[in-house]
């Protein structure tokens, strides 16, 4: 038996029709229809529109009905950039920044990520799993329908393959689509630093023995390098990226986050799906990105956190005609939040982007980041019913007001994940 649902009561229905990624002004283009109403059947969009003209429909007569009460609904948020699996926070670090020590004062003394690598081999896989599953509610409860996540702080063999095999279980045992991404090539591991040849070692291990575990077991669609002072070099980032698309995977990058190391352009000449933070990119490496299908994914939650002066250029990438996407970057170093509404202030307030660009950017641009606008990202005929509905009467409210949680109803696939008491 087909369930159908109408949703009506949609002060705004921001539908951000018209799929596909959006670049400069097009970016502030929501698709805004007043009092809308969304024709869902077997967790599709039937229908999406004007209210009239959706009820109007013979289904929506014999649908369930859902009134949300003059609320403000838009696509569910696409995060396109998490750390989604880890075994703790690193709060004693925050409160060594706060004194005044650097990220990278911090990682010589063997905090920072290596600090997450030796806590995440320490714990079992269910301790992990229910971690990553609170967190994943709390994705939800923010209106995020699909999250991104990745490997990195396993850096073994063993270790890397128990990250990606429970972000597999987690995809099909709990609400929320997460897309896998293989980020072995984080940091060198302890165990190969200081040694002659230690980050080729390496890297011959991620390649000859993760590697291709991770496709035989189909783990990953994406691979990720940590290309950046303190981590691997453009050349070690060329050759682990050319290997793993050789085995199918599609590239992605951290890039030009710390230094300009020139990730950004070796994203685009390897097609890559996205090259993520941007804080320290060039007049060229904008250019290049502004006419690339490389996605630019700018994660402000960082230098919030981190207390950084220098925010990624999002008016400049998006002058220059880039695919800019937003993602929350959830980690415990240095982007501790589940919250995309918080990272849409964020948006605005430091990048000066539009509250509409910022919903552009968290939603279609960031499901074309993940490869997927052909499915989520919009409200749409034909795409997957994957909404957030605001307690806001202005859809730009949502940024406006920050460190709240405004998010009434977040729905996957036409079914309740997240709901305010
Ligand atoms: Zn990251």
């Amino acid at each position: 038996m087909t369930t159908a649902q109408l949703i009506t009561g949609i002060s705004q229905l921001l539908t951000l029709r018209g799929s596909g990624a959006r670049r400069g002004n097009s970016l502030s283009n929501l698709g805004l229809v007043k009092d809308g109403a969304v024709l869902v059947r077997d967790g599709v969009i039937v229908a999406a529109g004007k209210r009239a003209a959706v009820e109007a429909r013979a289904e929506a007569n014999r649908a369930e009905k859902l009134d949300v009460g003059g609320r403000v609904m838009l696509p569910g948020f696409v995060d396109s950039h998490t750390h989604l699996i880890h075994a703790a926070s690193r709060a004693e670090e925050y409160e060594l920044k706060i004194q005044g020590a650097s990220y990278e004062e911090i990682a010589r003394k063997g905090g920072g990520i290596l600090n997450s690598v030796k806590k995440l081999r320490a714990a079992t896989a269910e301790k992990l799993k229910g971690r990553a599953l609170a967190a994943l509610e709390q994705f939800a409860s923010y209106g995020t329908t699909t999250v991104e996540a990745k490997s990195g702080y396993g850096l073994d063999v063993a270790s890397e393959l128990k990250i990606l095999r429970l972000q597999k279980e987690l995809n099909t045992e709990q609400p929320l689509e997460i897309v896998s991404t293989f980020l072995g090539a984080h940091v060198v591991p302890a165990e190969f630093r200081g040694k002659p040849d230690g980050a080729e070692k390496y890297i011959a291990l991620l390649l000859k023995q993760m590697l291709p575990e991770i496709v035989n077991e189909e783990l990953a669609e994406f691979c990720d390098v940590f290309c950046d002072r303190g981590a691997f070099t453009r050349e070690q980032s060329r050759r682990i990226l050319s290997e793993a698309q050789l085995h199918g995977l599609t590239p992605r990058l951290h890039a030009e986050q710390l230094s300009r190391t020139g990730a950004a352009a070796l994203a685009v000449e390897l097609g890559a799906a996205s090259c993520d933070h941007l804080e320290q990119v060039n007049a060229a490496d904008i250019r290049a990105l502004g006419k690339s299908q490389t996605v630019a994914t700018l994660l402000p939650g960082c230098d919030f956190h981190l207390g950084l002066e220098k925010y990624a250029p999002a008016r400049e990438l998006i002058e220059a005609g880039a695919i800019v996407a937003l993602a929350t970057d959830y980690n415990p170093g240095t982007s501790p939040t589940v919250s995309m509404p918080m990272i849409l202030s964020l948006a605005c307030s430091q990048l000066r982007m539009t509250p509409a660009e910022a919903i552009c950017a968290a939603t279609i641009n960031a499901a074309y980041a993940l490869r997927r606008d052909e499915r989520i990202g919009s409200i749409e005929a034909g795409k997957r019913a994957d909404l957030a509905v605001f307690e806001v009467e202005d859809y730009r409210e949502i940024p406006y007001y920050f460190g709240m949680n405004l998010c009434w109803m977040t729905m996957k696939s036409g079914e309740i994940v997240g709901m305010k008491e």
